[in-house]
């Protein structure tokens, strides 16, 4: 194989881990749209996660080459800082930015965890102090009602105008639908995929997809306690038709959830196929089994010529 070939290799298997993430941020919607939403919302989860992780694996290898040319760093690591050159090293005008986009996104990831886990210490403690009640009415002029989850507790958030909308047997869908959210941790699958987007923003749809998906699984929960989709689906859109007239226009939200109306409406009249569902996590199982290949031959590359450098020092010994 040639030089030029060599490079252009390293290249393209260097590059995969990214172009693969970018393919589970463009198809995460439309694929866990075809998905029931329980496994919708692990799929997703699970992809964005190991997406994530291949492709800071691998600008980790390519930071390397511009942290290992440091005359200190290179003096500890026992190799030749010139000699991480070469048909397979990322030119320093690549490794350099890579290197300090991935202190900033590694950064960016710590932040919103440390956001994230005293949000989540701060609600159990409320959640668990004596007078703690498990439903919040809160006087508000917007229609809206939502779980704030904690570890093992949450509290649910009605405001009274949400109140004043609903009949009481759409209050009791609306009480199934966020006792799901806190009952299967939905906040957690959230705050997962949100720090997957830190790592790499070209997964952003992918937490745009959870958020739907999440939805419509507490949507499920409701109808199977309520024993009656077509009710829960006329509650949903009944809270969301109320939201859009308190709000003069404002697109339509659902008090329920904030994500698009229309879709978790015809989810729960025409629930997706559990065989297209089958197909969609199959072939995304093969992006990740590329995605995990190409950062595996990103690594033996690195490791190659940073083995290479060592012999180099060992050579000038
Ligand atoms: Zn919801």
């Amino acid at each position: 194989m040639t030089t030029w070939q060599v490079s252009q290799l390293s290249w393209a298997v260097a590059a995969m881990p990214a172009l693969l993430a970018a393919a589970v941020g463009v198809f995460a919607k439309p694929c866990a749209r075809a998905m029931q939403p329980r496994t919708a919302t692990w799929a997703v989860t699970f992809f964005a996660v190991v997406a994530s992780l291949c492709s800071t694996y691998a600008l980790a290898t390519m930071a390397a080459m511009a942290v290992g040319r440091l005359d200190d760093v290179a003096d500890v690591g026992g190799w030749a800082p010139d000699a991480l050159t070469g048909p397979s090293a990322a030119p320093i005008a690549v490794a350099a930015p890579t290197a300090v986009a991935l202190a900033v996104a590694v950064s960016w990831a710590v932040a919103t965890l440390s956001t994230a886990v005293r949000a989540v210490v701060r609600v159990e403690r409320l959640s668990r102090r004596p007078h703690s009640q498990r439903v919040a009415v809160i006087p508000s002029q917007r229609v809206d009602a939502y779980a704030v989850g904690g570890i093992t507790a949450g509290q649910i958030v009605v405001t009274t105008a949400m109140l004043a909308e609903l009949s009481e047997a759409e209050f009791g869908i609306l009480l199934e639908h966020e006792n799901a959210h806190l009952r299967l941790r939905h906040h957690l699958f959230k705050t997962t995929v949100r720090l997957a987007v830190c790592l790499n923003p070209l997964l952003r749809p992918a937490a745009a997809a959870v958020e739907e998906s999440a939805e419509r699984w507490a949507d499920e929960c409701a109808a199977r306690e309520v024993g009656d989709r077509r009710l829960v689906a006329q509650a949903v859109a009944r809270a969301a038709l109320a939201a859009q007239r308190r709000t003069r226009g404002v697109p339509a939200v659902s008090p329920f959830g904030t994500s698009a109306v229309m879709m978790r409406v015809d989810s729960l009249l025409n629930p997706p196929s559990t065989r297209r569902g089958s197909a969609v996590v199959s072939a995304a199982a093969l992006v990740v089994a590329a995605s995990l290949g190409s950062t595996a031959l990103a690594s033996m590359h690195t490791e190659r010529v940073f083995e290479h450098a060592q012999h180099t020092y060992a050579a000038t010994q």
